[in-house]
């Protein structure tokens, strides 16, 4: 099923986010994981692309595992910064040949070696070309990309970030998946700017569960998001207690979730990074709420 017609459905929504292993070894343990996750009816799966590509196989092996035997909608992750053309048509051909019906288009993240190699030699320098060659490509795919509430963090500003989201909508995709964010109100902001300057496409909000103090840092560097005093209080109180911190990070996803379901948003994305754990709580949190 497209996530298009997944979002269309008329009841509160909640999807995973799962990513592949960089090794064989590690490939049973994961593919274990994602299936208990699957197991949770959440209403698609997504599974991240590893930079640089080089998990790309297991990445496809495990979102078709999880629509094949638990008839789960999923959504492959594709990358295009660090890769020729040549590969990145051949991940397309692979995820076809796979059954796989919806594509996350991305750049990618810039390494310190992409950043310092010649960009004129660069087959791909964002998301929206790989949306353009997705589309051409002829494919019944429905194509999704990123965006950020917080700017993303090459941006010089709102208005730039925004304005190159709308062109990569116009090139093809058909629903947003953001960034994380700890404080839903920068949410409900960049939401209205986005419908503002005419992006009318769904949006699925990312939450990340936030479950040991360890997480927090790498959260913060990865999408620089900003920390409320709230969630900073809740880390400095629990952090240093494994047990609690999980506690008090699944209390905090779950009540952002229902802020955002109240507010009218329909499906949320929970970043449960291969914890089944941490996916069944917050779903027996909603089991009320969500359909
Ligand atoms: P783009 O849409 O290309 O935007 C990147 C930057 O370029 C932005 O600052 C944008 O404003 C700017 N820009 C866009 N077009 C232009 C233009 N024409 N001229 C000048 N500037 C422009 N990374 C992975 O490696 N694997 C994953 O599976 C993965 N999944 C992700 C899922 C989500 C929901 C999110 C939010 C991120 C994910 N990432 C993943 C990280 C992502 O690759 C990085 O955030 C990357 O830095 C930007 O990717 P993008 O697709 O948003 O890029």
């Amino acid at each position: 099923m497209k996530i298009t017609e997944v979002l269309r459905q008329d009841r509160l929504l909640l999807s995973f986010e799962v990513f592949p292993p960089k090794t064989d070894t590690a490939f049973a343990s994961v593919k274990n994981a994602t299936e208990e996750m699957a197991r949770l009816r959440p209403s698609f799966m997504s599974v991240t692309y590893g930079a640089g590509g080089g998990t790309s196989r297991y990445t496809l092996d495990i979102a078709r595992n999880i629509k094949e035997r638990y008839g789960v909608p999923t959504l492959a992750h594709l990358t295009c910064v660090s890769s020729s053309k040549e590969t990145v048509h051949a991940r397309i051909r692979e995820i076809i040949d796979a059954g796989i019906e919806n594509v996350m288009a991305l750049r990618g993240d810039l390494t310190p070696e992409l950043e310092a190699s010649d960009r004129s030699k660069w087959d791909y320098r964002h998301a929206a070309e790989l949306v353009r060659e997705l589309k051409e490509s002829g494919a019944d795919l429905c194509i999704g990309g990123a965006c950020y509430p917080e700017i993303h963090p090459e941006s010089p500003n709102q208005k730039e970030d925004i304005r190159y989201l709308k062109e990569k909508v116009e090139a093809g995709c058909e629903f947003l998946t953001t960034q994380m964010f700890f404080d839903n109100n920068l949410l409900y902001n960049f939401l209205y700017k986005i419908r503002e300057a005419g992006v009318t496409v769904p949006v699925i909000p990312g939450v990340m569960p936030i479950t040991n103090a360890n997480q927090v840092a790498r959260a913060v560097k990865l999408s620089g998001s900003f920390m409320p005093v709230r969630f900073k209080s809740l880390v400095d109180k629990f952090g240093s207690s494994p047990a609690a911190m999980m506690q008090a990070g699944i209390a905090y996803a779950t009540d952002q979730i229902i802020d955002l379901y109240a507010n009218g948003i329909k499906n949320v994305h929970v970043y449960s990074m291969n914890k089944p754990e941490v996916a069944a709580a917050i779903r027996r949190n909603l089991s009320d709420i969500v359909g």
